[in-house]
């Protein structure tokens, strides 16, 4: 602990030496603003308010499935907390949506070794005949398998997919793997499938099924979507390996319910130069119904409520607005995210950057930014503070977290803080993703690097331009 602290006393005072060197533009932060922010950043690490904000939403409020009367919880929280923490402004935007109710979702295989699997049902899926159906199952490996397949051995059975997912620190693993969930009941409904049963998507052992957003086509009929945990789909291949003659039987009741309005909520510091423009951070407020929503997205919630407190605590005066965004409905597919694009397009030159945490608990690693060559030399003051919190510098290809993806797809700039996801996969849309799985002292230095993007952003007085190439 203490030869942390040193290295961050070391590395603030090289810092001091070499930031009068690059401080030749107008537009960069002077030493004795990057001296406030360096002190806040080291602060920040010694504070427990982003665990104590997620211990708080995860304890009080637990699992919030968007649509469902926890999500009504969970917003009148987040009121409430940014009220108590002394936001400037606190308010929420209304969001639309349909709902979708989860219900009954057991399996069990009835031939040739009778038992039942641990399943749960993709987040859309439609429901099996009441009181389940009863078929025969065709097994793939991967989801080309099944779209190279005969109609005639596929048309009226269950298809199996059984495609793992990789563990990796970066998650490209899942980007590779989740396509399974999405598409799976799309592809196997092509071939007149009338069911679909995937591995889950996950890195896990555990006997805890994953759930996720499901996709179906207008084309094709909607067929009902599950997944198996990890040792229920090892389960499945072994008995697959002795013979290709399996039933199971599938009861699935998970159905669409009434439209529902939840609100993006929002709380804002404002800024003492230009507050019309704004720095945004977030996470998303909504969780699955299965965990307390502790690393999706507790922690995102936490981390930046808790580093716009701190920045507001400290007295620093910034020049523009810090923008908390807790989005509504991102497991739904976004929803809170696109119609907070909608309402404020036509302002979105004064949404100056973007940057989300929705990727766990782990300590983050890398920064990555998106700006012309103009901006370089801010990110290279930027590179000097983050690197004693253990952040590297990555590339200028920044891509937005999911909840950005909106904004960004209009234009605006986006930063992002890469968390080392290398267990996020494990407990992921799980029943498993409980507080208990996260390490305050990761949530700390969460805090400390969401202070300096967000700080750092906001003072800077350059314009923070997008390359060309970028735009969509
Ligand atoms: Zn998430
Ligand atoms: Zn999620």
């Amino acid at each position: 602990m203490l030869g942390r602290f040193l290295t961050y006393f070391i590395s603030w005072t090289i810092l001091g030496a070499s930031s009068l060197a690059i401080a030749q533009s107008t537009e960069l932060l002077t030493k004795s603003e990057l001296k406030q922010i360096i002190k806040l950043r080291d602060s920040a690490l010694k504070s427990n308010l982003g665990y104590d904000i997620l211990e708080s939403l995860t304890t009080e409020v637990g699992a919030r499935m968007a649509g469902t009367p926890q999500d009504t919880k969970a917003v009148n929280w987040a009121v409430a907390k940014f009220k108590e923490l002394g936001f400037d402004k606190v308010w929420k935007e209304p969001v639309t949506f349909d709902t979708w109710i989860r219900g009954v979702e057991t399996a069990e295989v009835t031939s040739p070794y009778p038992q039942s699997l641990h399943i749960t049902a993709l987040g859309g899926s439609v429901a099996t005949a009441k009181g389940g159906v009863t078929e025969s199952v065709v097994h793939f490996e991967t989801l080309d398998q099944l779209k190279a397949a005969k109609e005639s051995d596929v048309k009226g059975k269950i298809v199996f997919i059984s495609n793992k997912m990789e563990r990796t620190k970066t998650g490209k693993g899942y980007g590779a793997a989740v396509v399974v969930r999405r598409n799976g009941a799309i592809e196997a409904s092509k071939k007149g499938a009338i069911a679909v049963l995937i591995r889950s998507i996950g890195t896990d052992s555990h006997r805890m099924p994953h759930t996720g957003m499901m996709a179906y086509s207008d084309e094709v009929k909607k067929i009902p979507a599950a997944a198996l945990s990890n040792p229920d789909a090892d389960q499945l291949e072994r008995i697959f390996k002795r013979t290709k003659d399996v039933s199971i039987k599938l009861n699935i009741s998970s159905h669409s319910g009434p439209k529902f309005t939840s609100y993006n909520v929002i709380g804002e510091i404002t800024g003492s130069e230009s507050p019309e423009e704004v720095i945004i951070m977030g996470g998303h407020l909504d969780s699955w119904d299965l965990g307390t929503g502790a690393v999706d997205d507790g922690a995102g919630v936490g981390i930046t409520m808790a580093a716009a407190k701190l920045i507001k605590d400290s007295g620093i005066k910034h020049r523009r607005s810090i923008r908390v965004i807790l989005w509504a409905a991102e497991e739904q597919g976004l929803i809170g995210a696109f119609a907070y694009a909608d309402a404020h397009k036509n302002h979105l030159k004064q949404h100056i950057v973007g940057a989300e945490s929705d990727f766990g608990a782990g300590k983050v690693y890398q920064f990555s930014s998106l700006v012309t060559d103009k901006d370089l030399p801010f990110i290279d003051q930027m590179e000097k503070v983050f690197a004693p919190l253990g952040i590297a510098r990555g590339n200028n290809k920044a891509t937005p977290g999911p909840d950005l993806i909106p904004l960004y797809q209009i234009g605006m700039p986006v930063f992002r803080l890469s968390q080392d996801g290398t267990d996020y996969f494990d407990l992921h849309h799980t029943d498993d993703d409980t507080i208990d799985k996260v390490d305050p002292e990761a949530i700390s230095q969460n805090v400390a690097a969401y202070v300096v993007y967000s700080l750092m952003t906001a003072q800077y007085k350059g314009g923070l331009v997008r390359p060309k190439q970028a735009k969509k």
